[in-house]
């Protein structure tokens, strides 16, 4: 059970509640957002009747849930949340492109590849500048110069960044570049980095473990909801399974499912769900035509030479006939593609 306090309930409205459910025995777990305090109900709820607390005063509203999922669940909040950033809006009826390349590797390419995301109709940039890689000899990322790098893009395009923070000891320095944070698929269960990101005000970008369920997911989501910050979206980027042709499967499903299980924003990645350019578009559509609020898709402007990911990344003309196609599917389920950039 979640107790949502009003936006004006005085500091001995809270303690009032709060008492009242110690005093049956609960315990309780306390998240203060910048919107409303939020109050859980930790333990046996049969304990309280909703009733008993929905009558105290500066309480707006008392949600019972099933799921473990509790602040991210569809039940807790009805609407999609949409998340606003500087006129440009995820979550809403828009569908929102990110796209850029895998890292931050020079500055000249990266200014090239940004240019080319805005012209085809980008509104955010990727690119990471702290690469988590599978060997300790590949290539790592230019670290806090790679964010300069992106934020020296965002001042030129006006395209909103998201890049990737590695450790929880990162999330200030990486916080004060980006616009959105990623935490990739290796991170989304390590505790440390979700709780460090939920005490950030920075919105959060949440990539599905690779092997990770869906309720695994939404559970990674609440670590990051109940420290606070309601700005998380989700991020399918394709689970491990048995097939070779293709990196990762790409869990289309999970996008109407979770948004039925969840108001959080569903964002797909065709790139590390695929691992190969050639299916970037079509999954890219399919994505959309399944509900999804954004896309993040990996662009190079010469694969062949890109130092991470190659493979998986769309040429800047490859780029712009995928945004191309999009706009007709967008359309078919009375959605459309934001406009490019995100000066609103
Ligand atoms: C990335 O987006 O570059 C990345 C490393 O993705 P993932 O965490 O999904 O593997
Ligand atoms: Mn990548």
């Amino acid at each position: 059970m979640i107790v949502v306090m009003r936006k004006d309930a005085e500091k001995n409205d809270l303690e009032g509640v709060i008492e009242r459910i110690e005093g049956v025995g609960l315990d309780v777990h306390l998240s203060e957002g910048v919107e409303h305090t939020i109050v859980g109900v930790v333990g046996d709820v049969r304990h309280i009747r909703p009733e008993d607390l929905q009558v105290l005063p500066g309480v707006l509203r008392v949600v019972r849930i099933m799921h473990p999922f509790k602040l991210a669940s569809r039940e807790f909040q009805g609407e999609t949340t949409e998340i606003v950033l500087n006129g440009c809006s995820i979550g809403g009826s828009a569908v929102t492109v990110m796209a850029g390349p895998c890292a931050v590797e020079d500055r000249e390419t990266l200014l090239e590849t940004a240019r080319g995301v805005r012209a085809a109709g980008a509104q955010v940039l990727r690119g990471g500048a702290f690469k988590p890689r599978t060997s300790p000899y590949s290539f790592q990322g230019l670290g806090e110069e790679g964010l300069q790098i992106m934020a020296e893009a965002r001042e030129e395009t006006g395209l909103l960044i998201v890049t990737e923070v590695l450790s929880p000891g990162d999330v200030e320095l990486v916080s004060g570049y980006a616009d959105i944070l990623q935490i990739g698929a290796r991170n989304m269960q390590n505790y440390s980095l979700l709780h460090e990101v939920g005490a950030s005000d920075r919105p959060v970008l949440l990539k599905r473990g690779m092997m990770s369920s869906v309720e695994e997911w939404l559970m990674a989501a609440e670590y990051v909801l109940s420290g606070g910050n309601h700005r998380v979206m989700l991020c399918e980027r394709g689970i491990r399974t048995f097939e070779g042709y293709t990196r990762n499967t790409l869990d289309l499903s999970a996008v109407p499912l979770v948004k039925s299980l969840s108001h959080l924003p569903v964002v797909v990645d065709p790139s590390h769900g695929t691992g190969r350019s050639d299916l970037v578009p079509a999954m890219s559509r399919a994505a959309v035509a399944a509900g999804a609020d954004g896309l993040l898709v990996e662009v190079h402007p010469r694969p062949e030479k890109a130092l991470s990911d190659g493979p998986q990344s769309l040429t800047i003309p490859g780029f712009e006939a995928l945004m191309e196609g999009l706009d007709p599917v967008a359309r078919s389920i009375d959605r459309s593609v934001a406009v490019a950039g995100c000066t609103g």
